[in-house]
């Protein structure tokens, strides 16, 4: 799948119709794809929610032509927000938890956001709050609320999801991958089941993370240095529904930092912790229908690898564990 030969006029055009590649190490007879979204404009797979979320918003009227969105996030929706908001004349202010990466804050700053930074203590759920407060302070700003707007569920469902079957077909047996919001997987997998009600769908998220205990499981919370999954409160996790989804697979820090050093080393692919988080669990899927512990309708499954390696270099992904800085 090649596209975007054509002109276009901006840079917003070409988020989306990202390449979807073969996972290598995934088994002959049921191959793991990935859609590779460090293509898109911004470099993460949050420029489909930023481009999608402030379209239908300024069409709608929820958010005033010239305004202004206060969203708190991790970086990669500030990212996404800030492309798509330059474009389309709203102004951006991003409510940052001080651990993330600090290219991801330069980056939105560069495309003209303001950043503002919250104690890392204070969680998502502080940067939440401060995004709440500075929208009230402002005049004609929105919160677009990533963790409770079904727009980003709707992204994923309307972009994400019919790519892959343009791409494969009914071919498709699984869909799996990370939740931060839980958007990406619950648009995929709604799009997926609607095509075949018995795709299996699969969450992913870094041991420590709570998204276990939504479907029934007793988790052990911790820290955890893979960034842009798991969920910790519940104002974290209100997109994801329990009823879509099979299962949710784990992975320790150590084995996500494993599988990001092999997909650089014998994959090519320079992806980042969320991405290796989601290549183990498809992996496990994949082996999983190979050995008949679980029937799938189609031969493949699918993930998203959502972001690059290189937006992490200063936190040491590619040294060793112990300095790795999540
Ligand atoms: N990976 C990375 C690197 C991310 O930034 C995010 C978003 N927090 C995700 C995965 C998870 O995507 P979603 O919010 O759609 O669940």
């Amino acid at each position: 799948m090649t596209t975007h030969r054509e002109p276009l006029d901006s840079v917003l055009d070409t988020v989306g119709e990202t390449p979807l590649v073969r996972v290598q190490a995934s088994p002959d007879e049921v191959p793991v794809y990935a859609k590779l979204e460090s293509f898109n404009p911004g470099a993460s797979i949050k420029d489909r929610i930023g481009r999608y979320m402030l379209e239908a918003m300024l069409d709608d009227g929820t958010l005033p032509e010239g305004g202004t969105v206060v969203e708190p996030t991790a970086g990669n929706t500030g990212i996404g927000f800030a492309v798509a908001a330059g474009q389309l004349d709203v102004d951006a202010v991003f409510v940052v938890p001080e651990r993330f990466s600090v290219e991801k804050q330069q980056l939105m700053r560069a495309l003209g956001a303001e950043v503002i930074n919250t104690p890392t203590a204070d969680g998502m759920g502080g940067a939440i709050d401060r995004a709440h407060q500075l929208a009230e302070e402002l005049d004609d700003a929105v919160v677009p609320q990533q963790f409770s707007n079904p727009l980003n569920v709707e992204a994923h469902y309307e972009t994400t999801g019919p790519e892959v079957y343009e791409a494969l077909g009914d071919r498709v047996g699984a869909v799996v991958a990370g939740c931060g919001t839980a958007g990406t997987l619950m648009g995929m997998a709604q799009y997926a089941r609607e095509q075949h009600p018995d795709t299996y769908v699969a969450a992913v998220e870094p041991e420590g993370s709570l998204y276990r205990t939504l479907v029934g499981r007793d988790v052990e919370e911790g820290e955890y240095k893979t960034e842009g999954i798991g969920t910790h409160e519940p104002a974290t996790n209100e997109l994801f529904d329990p009823e879509l989804v099979d299962d949710v697979l784990s992975f320790s820090d150590r084995d996500i930092h494993t599988e990001m050093q092999r997909l650089a080393r014998e994959e090519g692919q320079l992806v980042a912790s969320s991405a290796a988080a989601n290549s183990l669990a498809a992996r496990e899927v994949a082996r999983r229908a190979v050995d008949g512990e679980i029937e799938l309708p189609g031969d493949a499954v699918v993930t998203v690898f959502a972001d690059s390696s290189e937006r992490y270099l200063s936190k040491g992904v590619y040294g060793d564990f112990e300095a790795w800085q999540g």
